[in-house]
């Protein structure tokens, strides 16, 4: 069977070929760190610096929040988990039957109350309504309810959104402005620190090359999860025994065997993709923000994304830089995904079994690896 595949991705795949060295369609060329390109946009904002460390997913941080909004509505809630609990039903009135249990509540997501009985569904349904709108006001930093206790990890992640809406508009035009001018993928393949124009080298090995040796990081396929998933990056590269797609951005717990936030060690990427921009419009973004964060790899899906490997810093391990980093990912048009700590992300190097193109390897800076520190 023969494989077709487009100019573009053959250049990605086969990097040495003659097509890499002609200039792309219209695109401006970047030869140069200081291109007048990057010279004419405003630069980024800095985040701020933060203190506490702790290990954030999406939405974690809203719970206490959202657990007071939840009990100025329903009464008293047991808390099973700080995401779900237990409590009277809102519409307990219109019941008809005994028995049941109590209500269940969710509040991650999209928070919900469900019940056993079907009589109360109405009164339920409006509730939920309701519910959801107290927590997207009181996130917005709105009133809570009478009783609420505004304790100040709640009174600062408040604080912290209002600055973050008020920084959206600076953040839209900023990017407004990288985007209007695309670069063509290839640019960054030629202004790789690390020469990958080489087809004795491997992607997949120079990409776990960013991690440090000893750091035992995750390989599989999505939904493997089990001991032997776990290895350490130098005994990978050393033994050449990566036969699969996906691989962790941060570093696990010594004996891990499943691939969960809980047995995450150490983050050590934030990868930014996105499925919305074109690729052109994903190669201006991440070079772009490459002047604020450290790029330490590009690799390309082998399907319609960059994913840009920023190294993870100290400073983002706050709530408060979490969100922030989150709002500014999502006026980016970019997935929030990269985010979750135990998330996978496609590993180059290895022929993508859907599309049939490579996953590659396009730009690596190896000073920004973990290699040292
Ligand atoms: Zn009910």
């Amino acid at each position: 069977m023969t494989i077709t595949k487009p100019a573009q991705e053959q250049a990605f795949s086969q990097k040495a070929s003659p097509e890499m060295n002609l200039a792309p369609l219209g695109a401006p060329l970047i030869q140069k760190a200081d291109s007048n390109l990057l010279g004419a946009l405003p630069p980024p904002q800095p985040l701020p610096a933060g203190t506490a460390v702790g290990l954030l997913e999406e939405d974690e941080g809203d719970f206490e929040l959202r657990q007071q909004v939840a009990e100025a509505l329903l009464g008293e809630i047991c808390w099973d988990s700080p995401s779900l609990g237990h409590a009277e039903c809102p519409g307990a009135s219109k019941h008809t039957t005994e028995g049941g249990g109590p209500a269940r509540i969710h509040i991650d997501g999209a928070a919900n109350v469900h019940c056993f009985h079907q009589s109360c569904s109405a009164v339920v349904e409006e509730f939920n309504r309701e519910l959801r709108r107290k927590i997207w006001q009181a996130e917005a930093g709105g009133p809570i309810g009478t009783h609420t206790v505004m304790t100040p990890a709640i009174l600062a992640r408040q604080a912290k959104r209002r600055e973050v809406d008020a920084l959206r508009p600076m953040w839209e035009q900023w990017f407004m402005g990288v985007v209007s001018a695309p670069l063509n993928p290839h640019d960054l393949f030629r202004n790789s620190p690390t020469d990958l124009n080489d087809r004795t080298t491997d992607d997949r090995f120079d990409l776990l090359r960013l991690f440090h040796p000893a750091d035992l990081i995750w390989t599989g396929e999505v939904h493997q999860s089990t001991a032997r998933n776990f290895a350490e990056a130098g005994n990978l590269i050393r033994e050449r025994r990566v036969r699969t797609h996906f691989v962790s951005t941060a570093t696990f717990k010594p004996g891990t065997t499943r691939r969960t936030k809980e047995n995450v060690l150490h983050r050590r990427f934030m990868v930014v993709e996105s499925d919305e921009l074109s690729l052109p419009q994903q190669a201006a973004l991440l070079w772009a923000l490459r002047t604020e964060w450290q790029l330490a790899a590009v690799v390309y899906s082998g399907g319609k994304s960059l994913h840009g490997w920023f190294r993870w810093q100290d400073a983002w391990n706050t709530q408060e830089a979490q969100l922030e980093l989150k709002a500014r990912l999502e006026t980016y048009h970019c997935d929030t995904a990269g985010l979750k700590a135990s998330q996978p992300f496609r590993l180059p190097g290895v022929l993508r079994p859907d599309t049939l193109k490579m996953q590659s390897l396009i730009y690596l800076n190896l000073n920004h690896s973990h290699e040292r520190r």
